[in-house]
Parts: structure tokens; C-alpha cells; sequence
């Protein structure tokens, strides 16, 4: 099956970033302007021969048309039910939205209610695991099973009738991540793997998205949904530069933790060790 589905977050008014879900610079790297997002579904929508669909659609009937789009949307911010449903449904559109569950309800995110009214004006509620941990890669296999189980449950509960997709939080994907996310009874996962091209994991299907930041023009996006051959590749060049950075600098970090340990005896100044410690992880939490 081939899909080209588009990964976005949250939609906020210009100078409100921290309105809807996650907030930090990170996060708000993903938050996309209403305006630019209007500009995304304008030029969406003059593409050739692009149909839109759900993955509920898709599970009922894979996807046999050359070119077909999907919209997701991670984190369930508020900003899903306030901006970007309405925004979609002009269109005929209908979108699919992973809910992170330990935060239905807070500050900025989605309440129970409003995953409800989502779900009846046609669009899909996934999971998008429990507490949306840091590295989903990195729990135990008891821990991930109650991330895609726990989350599945609630969701369902929700909206009446069983959740069979989610998406993976942070795109820390693994065959371990996918076991337990099948194991919960998920019928599609999607990661942030910038492919287009759908594969199996026993009974459930693997689904590549394709990254929208917030500074994404509008004509990328149209070129992405109809998976533009010249502008896929660059996206997973991208991808798997980042994923070698990440690789390279998660070595250095054990190696550097190591020689610190070995050491630390030895130091007699803390903070030495500290900045160290801090130039080679890039002074992310240890
Ligand atoms: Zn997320």
C-alpha cells in the first residue's frame, strides 16, 4: 500500500504557541501558523488526482489509487477541535489524531468531550501511547505494553468502538515498539520514517509520515502528499543524516559517561566533570 501521509502537530494563531499542546522550543518548532496551514490545504487541494483518506478508510479498503494523502496530527493539543478540524472538514476532509492519554483533559490539550465530538464528525482517534515518554524505544517490554494497551483501552472507552491505529511519540520506532503496539491490537502504526510505501508487522500494518515544521511552505506540502519523488528523497536524506548524527553523538555520550565514571575518583572538581558532561550530550538531561 502506498500512502503519502503528512505529519503535523499543533495549529495555533500567530504569537500563541504555547496555546496548544506541548510547549518549549522544540515543540513549537511543529506548531504551524493558521495562516500557513490555510496556505497548506489551498495548495493541497488543487493537487491532480489526490484523494484524501482516513486510515479507518484504509482498513476498510487499502488504498489502490496511485496517489493518496493523509493527514496526522501527534499530541492532541487543543488546537485540534478549535483550528484544524473545521479548517478540514471545508475541504471534505477528515483528519486522524494520536492522543497522548495521561494529558486528555490538562491545559491545552483535548478533553474527553471533545476526542468524542471528533470522533463523530468522522475523524480518527489514535493512540499515541500513555505518557508520551521520551524514548518509547528505550522501556522495558512490560512498560511498552501498557503504553499501547493503556492508552488503546481509554480511547476506546471514549469513543465507543475500538481504536485500531496509533503513531509512535518522538518517531522512536523499533520492532520492539511495533511488537507491543500489535500485541495491544493495532491495526496500523505510523512512524516518522519519510516513506511513503506501507509494509506488514504480522497483522498490522507500518506506515512511513512524512515531517511538516512550522516553516514548511505550502508548496513542499503539496509536493509531499502526492509523494514528489525528487522531494521524498531529499526528506529521507534528511532523515537518515539525523539518525546518523543521533547515532554517532549517543556513542560519544556512553563513551564519555564512561571515562567520567572511571574518573570520578580521581576528580576533584564537580563542575569539571559536569560541563564536560554537558558539551558532549549538547546539555540535554542525562
Ligand atoms: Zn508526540
Amino acid at each position: 500500500m502506498q500512502v503519502a501521509t503528512l505529519l503535523y502537530h499543533d495549529v495555533v494563531p500567530t504569537g500563541q504557541l504555547e496555546s496548544s499542546g506541548f510547549c518549549g522550543a522544540v515543540a513549537n518548532r511543529y506548531k504551524l501558523s493558521c495562516d500557513i496551514f490555510d496556505a497548506h490545504l489551498l495548495a493541497i487541494a488543487v493537487c491532480r488526482n489526490l484523494t484524501i483518506v482516513t486510515a479507518r478508510e484504509l482498513l476498510r479498503e487499502p488504498a489502490s489509487r496511485q496517489c493518496s494523502g493523509l493527514f496526522s496530527f501527534d499530541d492532541a493539543g487543543v488546537s485540534a477541535m478549535i483550528e484544524i478540524a473545521e479548517r478540514l472538514e471545508a475541504f471534505g476532509w477528515r483528519g486522524n489524531f494520536f492522543v497522548p492519554t495521561n494529558y486528555i483533559g490538562q491545559s491545552g490539550f483535548l478533553s474527553a468531550a471533545q476526542i468524542l465530538e471528533l470522533h463523530e464528525r468522522g475523524h480518527v482517534i489514535g493512540s499515541h501511547s500513555c505518557s508520551h515518554p521520551r524514548r518509547i524505544d528505550e522501556l522495558n517490554d512490560c512498560e511498552l505494553q501498557t503504553e499501547w494497551t493503556d492508552s488503546s483501552i481509554i480511547l476506546s472507552d471514549i469513543v465507543g468502538e475500538r481504536v485500531s491505529c496509533g503513531s509512535v511519540p518522538g518517531g522512536f520506532y523499533s520492532a520492539r515498539v511495533a511488537a507491543a503496539a500489535e500485541q495491544a491490537g493495532l491495526k496500523i502504526l505510523f512512524n516518522s520514517e519519510p516513506v511513503c510505501r506501507w509494509f506488514k508487522h504480522g497483522s498490522m500494518w507500518i506506515a512511513g509520515r512524512l515531517p511538516i515544521v512550522d516553516h514548511t511552505p505550502a508548496t513542499k506540502a503539496a509536493k509531499l502528499v502526492v509523494a514528489d519523488p525528487m522531494t521524498i528523497l531529499r526528506e529521507q536524506v534528511l532523515w537518515n543524516g539525523k539518525k546518523l548524527t543521533k547515532s554517532v553523538a549517543g556513542r560519544l555520550y556512553q563513551r564519555a559517561s564512561e571515562w567520567l565514571h572511571r574518573h570520578k575518583h580521581r576528580s576533584r572538581n564537580d563542575s569539571t566533570d559536569d560541563t564536560l558532561l554537558s558539551l558532549v550530550t549538547g546539555g540535554r538531561e542525562t
